[in-house]
């Protein structure tokens, strides 16, 4: 496989360089795009594998530009962003970003980012027709044809929500979902009564699928955000 094509949209040299810069030294390959308009055109034209999208761009807003790329691909979109407002990142993930980066970021992190986001494209890919019942993540595996999900070769004993929100989380493994998404999902609503009822759901399905629920390696906590699955290797 060649190695992943990613598309940066950054109007902001420097931190542009940055990318670029760590991409290289990664043999990742890379396009640029400096605007919104741009970025639209790349990503229709180059296929990329995953784009870098800052939110602040001089000619439209970032969240625009996933709308527009969202009406005819899934490609994994991380967000990049200055503002620290937790709001911003949470529209831009409700709006189809899977991930987000907050300026200033570490070259570390924007590796980490990429490599969750790379796992999630592999698994996106793997997962073609029969393979679709069968949900494996590590020990983690879930037959959603049964209805049934296991650790290791125990049985989980679930709750129907507690298993309604698990498959949810599977089936966006590696993508951060905000609470909205996920009440919205779930309940089919969102009140704020529903997240607070949310965190009490993820604290016993963690204390059943997590060896350590002190440290979770399947769902990550994001927290003001919501959750997300990890794959694991
Ligand atoms: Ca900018």
């Amino acid at each position: 496989m060649n190695s992943p094509m990613i598309l940066v949209i950054e109007d902001d040299a420097p931190v542009r360089n940055l990318i670029v810069t760590t991409l290289k030294t990664h043999d990742y390959r890379y396009l640029t795009a400096k605007n919104g308009a741009e970025a639209i055109l790349m990503a229709a034209s180059h296929n990329p594998d995953v784009l870098f999208l800052d939110l602040g761009l001089p000619d439209m807003d970032g969240i625009d530009v996933i709308r527009q790329v969202r009406t005819w691909s899934n490609l994994p979109i991380i967000v990049i962003s200055a503002r620290s407002d937790d709001g911003d990142k949470i529209e831009a993930l409700d709006a189809g970003a899977d991930d987000y980066l907050t300026k200033p970021f570490s070259v570390e992190e924007l590796l980490a980012r990429l490599r969750v986001t790379l796992r999630r494209l592999s698994l996106m890919s793997s997962e073609t027709g029969a393979d679709r019942s069968v949900y494996t993540n590590g020990q983690l595996r879930i037959d959603y044809f049964a209805g049934c999900a296991y650790l290791g070769d125990e049985e989980l004993k679930l709750t129907p929500m507690e298993y309604k929100i698990l498959c949810l989380l599977a089936r966006n493994t590696g993508k951060v979902l905000t609470h909205t998404f996920i009440t919205q999902n779930i309940y089919g609503r969102n009140w704020d009564s529903d997240i607070a009822s949310l965190r009490v759901f993820m604290t016993t399905l963690r204390k059943k699928i997590e060896p350590d629920s002190e440290s979770p390696k399947y769902i990550q906590t994001h927290i003001g955000i919501g959750y997300r699955m990890l794959k694991i290797d």
